[in-house]
């Protein structure tokens, strides 16, 4: 019954299709996504996560029925097929069952972990009989699962009204400049040791007329599948730029930090528009700091350190950002243009409660003082976390428990009560 292999979409498809050609009664399809145990798999390793993954299908595989089907879709997707249902109650016991697998705690490295998860459901045939609307139902049901963070969710159809496709953004994102839907929100940057304002990070928001705020996690992936993230980025610099003159301190300056992405980083163009942008606004450069994904350095490691280095040596400052998230090592960073590291606010949100935790900020915040690396720790959201990052070294904080990202006019504000 466990299919060992991953299945293509045109496989699920024709399972589903002879499981509903031979059942009288009703069929539930189940998408389920483990996004808690591919983060686990990040820090971790693929071995460990392969091996939970597989434990927890085989406890899935024994508490379904001879005539169900598990298929695995992904790395860290699958599908659960359920035929002869007498009604929706008999879906939703199962859905529970599922879940309360899933949400047991996981002895990982001697410690008991709940690893996130979300599961879709959809019906046949009270949703539909097609089984490509069926998956794409169950797609868009494990979507809102994700968002409302519940264990999972079964097709409405006011989530299909809801949730902003892909294709919805594409559509739109393209005028979203022109018409002025774009706006940025400024999150301060302070000092660990004297609480003093050093600057801010600047992060893009979008007021889609329609659809209300997106985030920028829902489209800046897409805009980078359009292609037109050079022309996203080449605002948000300017914009950056612009808006830090009004900041209008005279007794310290502000720096601004904008966000790039991995695809600037494939042209050495992006140079020549960031020292223009640096000489449209007459910007002296040390005022401004890239960030950049550890993650998206990896892809193309050698172009983008050269561009880096160029950059770098303008004066421009070089972040690196979600450090911890990807695969590299500490040693690596010798050769990389960096400036800065923020560690990850994964790891910032345990360090309370999870030694762990603890002691990989501490071991990063160690190594990256030899090599002589700014420390940003990100996701500050309380004082306990602010006290032992002070403790263990960290020089500059960001997060809730120091503000939240707010518009220009909230930043002003804020930052002049904030010396
Ligand atoms: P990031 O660069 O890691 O940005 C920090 C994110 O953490 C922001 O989310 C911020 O609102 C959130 N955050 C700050 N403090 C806390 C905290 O204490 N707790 C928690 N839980 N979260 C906190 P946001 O604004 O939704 O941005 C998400 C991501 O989207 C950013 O992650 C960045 O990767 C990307 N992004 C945002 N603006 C831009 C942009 O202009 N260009 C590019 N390329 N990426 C952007
Ligand atoms: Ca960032
Ligand atoms: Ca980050």
């Amino acid at each position: 019954m466990l299919n060992e292999f991953i299945s293509t979409p045109a496989q699920l498809l024709a399972h589903l299709e002879a499981l509903m050609a031979t059942s009288d009664k009703n069929c539930a399809l189940m998408l389920i996504g483990l996004h808690g145990l591919r983060r686990m798999g990040r820090i971790f390793g693929a071995r460990l996560s392969e091996e939970i993954l597989v434990e927890l299908l085989g406890q899935i595989h024994r508490a379904l029925r001879p005539d169900d089907r598990i298929l695995r879709t992904g790395r860290f997707e699958f599908a659960v097929l359920i035929p002869g249902l007498l009604n929706r109650g008999h879906a939703v016991l199962a859905v529970n069952k599922l879940a309360g697998i899933l949400d047991n705690p996981i002895e990982i490295r001697d410690k008991e972990r709940k690893l996130p998860f979300s599961i879709g459901l959809s019906l046949s045939p009270e949703h539909s009989t097609d089984p490509e609307q069926l998956f794409r139902y169950a797609e868009i049901a494990v979507l809102a699962a994700k968002i409302t963070q519940t264990p999972y969710q079964i097709y409405t159809q006011d989530d299909l009204a809801a949730i902003v496709t892909d294709w919805d953004i594409e559509g739109d994102l393209d005028r979203a400049i022109a018409q002025d839907q774009l706006s940025l929100h400024y999150q301060p940057k302070i000092s660990s040791r004297s609480g003093e304002l050093l600057g801010a990070e600047a992060l893009m928001r979008w007021h889609h007329p329609v659809h209300g705020m997106i985030p920028p996690d829902r489209f800046i992936p897409v805009a980078e599948r359009m292609g037109i993230m050079p022309k996203l980025t080449w605002w948000c610099l300017n914009t950056a730029l612009r808006e830090r003159i009004e900041w209008g301190r005279a007794d310290a300056e502000l720096s601004v930090a904008v966000n790039i992405s991995a695809l600037d980083l494939t042209d050495e163009r992006f140079i020549k528009s960031v020292t223009g942008a640096l000489g449209i606004w007459d910007t002296r450069p040390e005022l401004l700091t890239l960030e950049i994904t550890e993650g998206s350095l990896m892809k193309d490691i050698a172009l983008s350190a050269t561009i880096l280095k160029r950059l770098q040596s303008y004066g421009i400052r070089v972040s690196i950002d979600d450090f911890g998230t990807g695969y590299s090592s500490l040693s690596y960073f010798k050769q990389l243009p960096a400036d800065e590291l923020k560690i990850d606010r994964s790891f910032i949100l345990n360090i309370p409660e999870d030694d762990l935790d603890k002691h990989i900020v501490s071991t990063i915040i160690q190594m990256a003082r030899k090599l002589q690396l700014d420390i940003v720790a990100e996701g500050v959201e309380t004082a306990l976390m602010q006290q032992i990052l002070l403790e263990l070294g960290c020089d500059i904080m960001q997060g809730y428990h120091i503000a939240r990202p707010m518009p220009q006019a909230d930043f002003i504000t804020w930052s002049a009560t904030h010396s």
